[in-house]
């Protein structure tokens, strides 16, 4: 349930990593008065700079002291730092305040939480199925995550301490706007290797091989480049250490999806080669079906090239 517009969840929360999802968070925490303070860290002390004067929160002059007095901690470094960063965090955290992550990938997350050591905090792992190909601070907005779905991922614990703080991590989610699913860590992994990294994956190859080929087509391939080819620019401009760490770290899921794209690729391919236009015509209507179903959901809009207005000249 969502809180009471201007209700705090928290009375101080610690922002580690205050880029794209960092940063909207703090925003949207001070904008819709559910936390009362945010303290924030960061490991650039550009960004950190630059977070204060957007007015995310008082920056730290250390980690330690940035979380020292925070009801929830947080963190919103690259999937492959979290492990690291949350052990030195912990350290200063104090009893029953509640460690979180938004990494996009959760079983490898889970693990470094569990071996933190610290039976005195409330370790909940999460991640909010919402973002842009944007970076750092200044890509930061309080609305990001309204009407996206937050997926949490919490220990399977019945203690009554951790489910009250598992639902007031959620309460926080809901108030920053998100719709809230708890879900089984590997579930997650496998679930968004489908909907997000095999389409980055997929992206990046594609702009890679268009990019080879610009030397043979002199030029055309970003002269005449077509909607369908912007969009893979688009997905495949996002961060390259955030997908790295992606990649390291959801390498099950990702290899057994990867496995069945490259089946059915080899299926079209035969259709193609096999002139078998009933195949091709079955396959994209089926593709469509599943674009108004996104639609139908509310989780992207039916208006023509996105509702993206037409570039500039
Ligand atoms: P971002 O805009 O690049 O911000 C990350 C910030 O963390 C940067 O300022 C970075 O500094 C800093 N940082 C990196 N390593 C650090 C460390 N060891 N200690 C302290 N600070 C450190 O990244 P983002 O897009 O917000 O992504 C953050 C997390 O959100 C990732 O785990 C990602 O998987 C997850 N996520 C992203 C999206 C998305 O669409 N972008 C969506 C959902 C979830 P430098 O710039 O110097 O590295």
């Amino acid at each position: 349930m969502a809180p009471n517009p201007g209700s705090k969840v928290f009375n101080q929360i610690a922002i580690i990593g205050v880029g794209l999802i960092g940063g909207s968070i703090a925003r949207g925490a001070l904008e819709k008065g559910i936390a009362g303070e945010v303290v924030l860290f960061d490991g650039n002390a550009e960004a950190l700079k630059r977070a204060g004067e957007i007015g995310f929160g008082r920056p730290a002059g250390s980690l330690a002291e940035a979380v020292a007095n925070a009801d929830a901690v947080f963190m919103c470094v690259p999937v492959g730092a979290i492990g690291v960063v949350s052990g030195a965090s912990v350290v200063a955290m104090k009893a029953g305040a509640i460690l979180t992550d938004v990494g996009s990938v959760k079983g490898n997350v889970a693990r470094d939480f569990r071996a933190l050591g610290r039976t005195d905090i409330h370790v909940i792992p999460g991640h909010p199925i919402a973002g842009t190909e944007k970076s750092g601070p200044d890509a930061g907005f309080a609305s990001l995550f309204e009407n996206r779905w937050c997926i949490l991922t919490p220990e399977a614990r019945d203690d009554a301490d951790y489910v009250a703080a598992t639902d007031r991590l959620a309460a926080f989610w809901t108030g920053l706007g998100s719709k809230v699913e708890r879900m089984d860590a590997a579930r997650h992994d496998l679930v968004l290797a489908v909907t997000s990294h095999i389409p980055h994956l997929i992206a990046y190859n594609m702009v890679a091989t268009a990019y080879d080929m610009e030397a043979v087509t002199e030029g055309e391939v970003v002269k005449f480049s077509a909607a369908g080819f912007r969009d893979f620019t688009r997905i495949a401009a996002s961060d390259p250490t955030m997908w790295r760490d992606v990649f390291l770290n959801n390498k099950e899921a990702v290899l057994e999806v990867l496995g069945r794209f490259e089946e059915d690729l080899t299926a079209l391919r035969k259709a193609i080669r096999n002139a078998d236009g009933q195949k091709l015509f079955d396959t994209f209507t089926e593709s469509r079906r599943i674009r108004r179903e996104i639609i139908d959901a509310g989780q992207d809009t039916a208006s023509a090239n996105f509702g993206r207005d037409k570039p500039k000249p």
